[in-house]
């Protein structure tokens, strides 16, 4: 079982499609459980996608980790700051 750390370490390769598959395997599974890194994926691919204007996925590497540690952090208050036990 992976981390969050191991997954958000990956993730540029995951997006790039650039992971061995035994790898990609991993981070799906941490994907499927992790709502934290579900909300990362999102925001990064719709920023990535905003950022580069292309369609591609691919980071240029002087903002990637900085771009990843501003969504990672934003994503992360999402994510624990909406209660499951809230009703409309
Ligand atoms: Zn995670």
């Amino acid at each position: 079982m992976i981390g969050c750390d191991h997954f958000l370490a990956n993730l540029g390769d995951y997006l790039e499609g650039d992971l061995a598959a035994g790898v990609r395997q991993q981070l799906e599974t941490h994907l499927a459980e992790c709502r934290t890194c579900q909300v990362i994926l999102d925001s990064t691919t719709k920023t990535v996608k905003v950022v580069t204007d292309s369609g591609s996925f691919a980071l240029p590497s002087d903002i990637g980790e900085p771009l990843l540690e501003k969504i990672m952090s934003k994503a992360r208050a999402e994510a624990t700051s909406q209660p499951d036990s809230r009703k409309p």
